[in-house]
């Protein structure tokens, strides 16, 4: 068995403005008073252009400009901030999905996976094969919860350790060393995993859009779920506030609980 850390999240790519196309429509619909906030995330802009394209309200109701503006708006919101708390308000969250965040886990376990991948609307994910990838030496994270108490920690140890031989000893049973076709190779590998620990360490690259985002945090983040999926969109949330912070303006830190709390949910 190979001890490895707690689960790690690095962001590694996220959603960028093209100004140019931004600005090229702003100028063929009449030039209104409203341009990407230089101090504000790409993503933070774009979501508020999205909203402010549905209502025309980039600017009050200017009749030299029908096709920016609409006579139905007399004020309109300033700033990128006001103006996403009251999407956020309001509940129209599906302009969020416009941005989206993308993270690789690392030395995350096949039940966290399994719980991330419950996630359907407006998520994409890559997870490593262990079809392809040989377990000769397994790596593990002993949860905190077990690792607190030394005859937990041993037993999970002794398991994995097991394990780990078995993975090698079906190894030499079917000759691995000596096989040359890729596809049989492919196949024995995928029989062995079944005798893998689900808490094995592994992979996997996660992309969400904003909305969704805004959902698992609050779910996974929560006392009731997962110790292990806890630590992950805890640090997600944390990654998502630095870089977002309009979007994540409602959202807080409940020490007592260790969960990150939304104002409004759902949106
Ligand atoms: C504490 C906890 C315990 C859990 N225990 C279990 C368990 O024992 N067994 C189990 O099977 N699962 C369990 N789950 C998983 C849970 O049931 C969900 O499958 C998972 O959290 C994904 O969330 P979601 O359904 O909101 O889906 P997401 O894909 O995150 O969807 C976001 C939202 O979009 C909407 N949506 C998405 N897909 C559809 C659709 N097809 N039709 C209509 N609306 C849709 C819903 O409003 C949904 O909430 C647990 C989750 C948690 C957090």
């Amino acid at each position: 068995m190979r001890s490895i850390d707690e689960p790690k999240v690095y962001l590694v790519a996220k959603t960028m403005l093209e100004p140019e196309g931004l600005d090229a429509y702003l100028n063929d619909i009449g030039k209104p008073d409203w341009r990407p906030d230089p101090n504000v995330s790409d993503s933070e802009n774009l979501i508020e252009a999205a909203g402010r394209m549905c209502y025309r309200s980039w600017q009050p109701y200017d009749p030299a400009k029908p096709e920016a503006t609409n006579p139905n708006v007399s004020t309109v919101r300033q700033g990128n901030d006001a103006y996403i708390s009251n999407v956020l308000k309001s509940g129209h969250g599906s302009v969020l999905e416009h941005a989206s965040l993308t993270f690789i886990c690392r030395n995350v376990s096949r039940v966290f996976t399994h719980e991330l991948v419950r996630h359907r609307a407006g998520m994409a994910y890559s997870q490593e094969s262990l079809r392809y990838v040989r377990l000769d030496d397994i790596p593990f994270w002993i949860p905190d919860s077990a690792s607190a108490n030394d005859q937990a920690k041993k037993k999970f140890e002794e398991v994995v350790s097991f394990l780990e031989n078995t993975q090698k000893e079906l190894s030499d049973i079917f000759g691995m060393a000596n096989l040359s076709d890729f596809t049989t190779k492919k196949q024995l590998t995928s029989m062995f995993r079944r005798l893998a620990p689900i808490g094995l360490g592994t992979t996997i690259m996660v992309t969400g859009n904003l909305r969704a985002w805004r959902h698992i945090i609050e779910m996974r983040t929560s006392p009731h779920a997962e110790e292990e999926i806890r630590i992950v969109t805890g640090k997600i949330a944390e990654i998502c506030q630095k870089h977002f912070p309009n979007i994540f303006q409602d959202m807080t830190f409940d020490s007592d609980s260790g969960s990150w709390c939304f104002g409004h949910n759902k949106v």
